[in-house]
């Protein structure tokens, strides 16, 4: 299958972590998070971030996060797929922000 964010081969992987067209989500949510390594694969995701976490609080914040990009990357991937709308990765992570918002209130 082809991945409808880039065009090369969709995998787990690639979809979420490695598409060209999510590593600015990845990059924002690093920098504004403070983390400086990259997610290997999904199901390390949430337990490479964690190790580096200097509190509970920050554990949370990390999860959420990352809950919300998956789910509108996931979104987005499907919009593109069924329904032929696209929107700039830019407009996926202010839709990110909104979700985990409600997560960290
Ligand atoms: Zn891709």
């Amino acid at each position: 299958m082809v991945c409808t964010l880039c065009g090369e081969e969709e995998t787990h992987t690639h979809l979420f972590l490695k598409s060209r067209w999510v590593a600015g989500i990845w990059a924002s949510i690093k920098f504004r998070l403070h983390i400086v390594s990259d997610p290997v694969d999904i199901l390390s995701l949430s337990s490479d971030w964690r190790h580096n976490a200097v509190s509970c609080q920050q554990k949370m914040e990390w999860d959420i996060w990352a809950c919300a990009i998956l789910w509108c990357i996931w979104f987005e991937r499907n919009a593109r797929l069924f329904t032929d709308k696209k929107q700039h990765f830019m407009a996926v992570l202010a839709t990110a922000n909104h979700f985990a918002s409600y997560g960290l209130e």
